[in-house]
């Protein structure tokens, strides 16, 4: 089965999309707050704080900003 030129086309195009969608470290940082208070109230996350957590799984950089600001709201609620 030959794809041509038009269909491997409209898959790169799905392709670059699908990378888009993944947040960048800046971008992940931002939503970092928002994201580890939900986690310590037990909240569901919404679709961008899902996205947070997959950053999370694959960038030890903003792992280690996440437990940063975990151990930092931990320690003002106690
Ligand atoms: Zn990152």
């Amino acid at each position: 089965m030959a794809l041509n030129s038009e269909q491997v086309d409209r898959l790169l195009t799905m392709i670059g999309q699908t990378q888009e969608v993944e947040l960048t470290c800046p971008e992940c940082l931002d939503e970092l707050d928002k994201y580890t208070q939900s986690i310590l109230d037990g909240m569901p996350l919404d679709e961008v704080l899902e996205r947070v957590r997959e950053h999370l799984e694959a960038c030890p950089c903003c792992t280690g900003q996440f437990k940063l600001v975990l151990e930092t709201l931990k320690a003002i609620e106690k």
